[in-house]
């Protein structure tokens, strides 16, 4: 496993490109000038550890490369009349020797190496000068050209040290180092899954890495997690994960798709216990990708106790939780100076006075803390009563976030005792983040959106209002429906490929897109183990006859996997093992409470998302009564229900074809 790439020197333009000094810099008399610059440099790599390097200066650049050298395990002694406060904490706490003084000559004394980085020219030329006279390498950051050593921009990965000096450009020579750390990783993960094993050997020893996704934007995964996934050889994923990230794996890394929707599709979490166990015991590196942190209502720690259990590796990787970064995407602080001490982060999908609460609610509402709900939204009105009627004011500030960090973002504010209305006539739902306390006054839209600074589509959270005002409406962007495309208006080519069963009807669907590049194979169907022989066996068909570059990904939940952006284009295999077990979620077989309304609530988010689709999508699905009627209820609620589903989809298609022995013909 590789280690993150450490960018100790990220070598910024100040420090070893610099504007060449007004005046020369003045050597002291007597100093001999170093050696001619001519000629390339000659790259060694020092071995520091438990030897003394002298850092001249006190400033930012010192503090970098104290940075670096401190990895090394170098003995550090700085000489500074000041430190910043970071260095100054490091001697301090005896990392570091430091002697607050200008520097003296003499202080080479006993030193290996020397790092010149004031921001004197001066004296680092007479730094510079008293090395090069007791041949000592010295590295200037101020002058280059002057400079007998350089430090090249540094990364890491497994064992692999890349060190890049590019001339004089040390922007140029950052990126290309780390443009070589990703190749060097990516053809460590290459070499791993060639190697085939001998025959009868051990399988590779496989491992199981829990890691925090953060709220959702790609960029907010840390540089740990992100390499875990880049190695991954299985993903099981959350669905609040930043899901986009998946797109950019290697086309063999195995997704499944491991979500828990409230109320809709979930993964039991034994069957992914199971799941993690089993693929690293297969001798895979398997991630588990969560959204937020694993240990926040996560379920990472479940995760790991099964590991443990099966004597798997198992490590967790923590992420960036949406109970502060989903406020502080609307600019809310969970802690602010003079207005919230403290703050606690509750799960509020547990009414409060159910027997299986355990919240002191009343404790809270006298706690002076800043209150951070997640999953809250379905109980936020009980929730407000029960705050307000064990004394905290009505008045106090509220938000809800939802969808942060995404360009559906929406927020809003409203007193507490307006909250929950608020958010019922905004239409905002989960996921949600619940803001109680005198921070959410500090709800902004003045944020710069992530990773689209001034795009037009970013989100612009609703203002707060004015302390008593009516709840604020959704902001303009918060009502226009969400386009990960915005202004093309141009959905993907979209397919229905229709038949019976044998006709041929996934292989044509398939032959649709041989040919193209990657393609993500959405399958429907009960993962093979499911302990019916046939069934795994055709599973089993199927996997082989698809392309190695196609990306599987095991999901129901087709809307999302339609919205996600992505050039690759979507199979979906296929439509009617979809409804079969969406019915099966929804109770709709027996026609249990709710299941009408459950059900079609999913088959219309579905077809929404294929209206909506900018990916070229082919569904296959069974034509269904051949007029046979099916012997039982159930089977003749499910002919119906398959055959509405695949007319609305029909009708919103480009294409239509139709699968009989094997021969396929166009409809539409
Ligand atoms: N481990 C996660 C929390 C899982 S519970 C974390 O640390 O963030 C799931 C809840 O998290 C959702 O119901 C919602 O309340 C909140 N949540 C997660 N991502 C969110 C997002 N992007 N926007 C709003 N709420 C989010």
């Amino acid at each position: 496993m590789g280690s993150p790439p450490g960018p100790q020197d990220p070598a910024a333009p100040a420090e070893s490109a610099p504007a060449p000094p007004a005046t020369p810099a003045p050597g002291p008399a007597g100093s001999a000038d170093p050696p001619s610059a001519a000629g390339p440099v000659y790259p060694l790599s020092l071995k520091l550890a438990g030897r003394r390097v002298l850092v001249v200066g006190g400033g930012p650049v010192a503090l970098r490369r104290v940075a670096g050298l401190r990895e090394a395990g170098a003995e550090i002694v700085v000489v500074a009349p000041r430190l910043t406060p970071a260095l100054a904490d490091l001697a301090a706490r005896g990392l570091i020797t430091a002697h607050q003084r200008g520097y003296e000559p003499g202080d080479l004394d006993g030193a290996w190496l020397v790092l010149a980085c004031t921001d004197q020219p001066g004296v680092n030329a007479a730094v510079a000068a008293e090395a090069e006279r007791q041949r000592l390498w010295c590295a200037r950051a101020d002058d280059a050209a002057a400079s007998a050593a350089w430090v090249p921009a540094v990364g890491r990965t497994g064992a692999v040290t890349v060190a890049v000096n590019a001339g004089r450009d040390p922007r140029r020579a950052a990126e290309l180092r780390d443009r070589f750390v990703d190749t060097v990783a990516a053809a460590g993960r290459m070499a791993a899954s060639a190697a085939a094993p001998a025959p009868g050997a051990q399988p590779a020893a496989g491992r199981v890495s829990i890691v925090g996704g953060g709220p959702g934007d790609p960029g907010l995964i840390t540089v740990t997690g992100l390499h875990r996934l880049r190695e991954a050889d299985v993903v099981l994923t959350d669905r609040l994960a930043p899901v986009a990230l998946l797109e950019q794996l290697a086309p063999d890394v195995h997704v499944v798709d491991a979500a828990k929707v409230p109320g809709g599709p979930s993964m039991r979490q034994d069957h992914i216990n199971r799941a993690l166990v089993e693929h690293a015991r297969a001798g895979r590196a398997v991630v588990r990708l969560k959204g937020g942190d694993p240990f926040v209502f996560g379920r990472g720690r479940e995760e790991v106790e099964a590991c443990l259990a099966a004597g798997i590796p198992v490590e967790v990787i923590p992420g960036v939780t949406s109970a502060i970064s989903v406020p502080a995407a609307a600019g809310i602080p969970v802690t602010h100076r003079g207005v919230s001490q403290g703050f606690c982060v509750l799960a509020g999908h547990v009414r409060p006075g159910d027997s299986r609460s355990s919240v002191d609610w009343a404790a809270l509402a006298r706690s002076g803390m800043t209150l951070v709900l997640l999953m809250a939204v379905d109980h936020l009105a009980e929730i407000a009563d029960t705050l307000i009627s064990a004394g905290l004011d009505g008045g106090t500030p509220g938000a809800v976030v939802s969808d942060g960090w995404s360009r559906r973002q929406r927020v809003v504010t409203a007193p507490l005792r307006d909250l929950a209305g608020a958010v019922r006539a905004a239409g905002v739902t989960n996921p949600a983040v619940v803001v109680v306390g005198d921070v959410a006054d500090l709800a902004t839209s003045d944020l710069l959106a992530p990773g689209a600074p001034s795009s037009p589509g970013a989100p612009a959270p609703a203002a707060p209002p004015a302390a008593d005002s009516p709840p604020s409406a959704p902001g303009p962007a918060a009502a226009a429906p969400f386009s990960p495309f915005p202004g093309t208006g141009r959905a993907g080519r979209r397919v229905l490929v229709l038949g019976g069963a044998r006709s041929g009807k996934s292989a044509a669907a398939e032959d649709m897109l041989a040919g193209d590049g990657p393609v993500d194979y959405v399958a429907t169907g009960v993962p093979p183990g499911s302990g019916d022989a046939e069934w795994d066996a055709r599973v089993t068909e199927h996997q082989r006859r698809r392309p190695p570059h196609w990306r599987t990904v095991e999901t129901l939940a087709l809307a999302d996997v339609l919205a996600a952006p992505g050039p690759a284009p979507v199979l979906v295999d296929c439509l009617t093992t979809w409804l079969a077990r969406v019915m099966d979620d929804c109770g709709a077989w027996d026609d249990a409470d709710g299941a009408a309304g459950a059900l079609a609530a999913r088959t219309d988010e579905v077809l929404r998302a294929w209206q909506q689709t900018s990916r070229q999508v082919i569904a296959v699905s069974n034509e269904i009564g051949s007029g046979v009627v099916p012997g039982t209820a159930s089977g003749r609620r499910f002919r119906d229900e398959l055959g509405r589903l695949n007319a609305r989809i029909a009708a919103e298609s480009d294409e239509v074809w139709l699968c009989t022995a094997g021969i396929a013909r166009r409809l539409r």
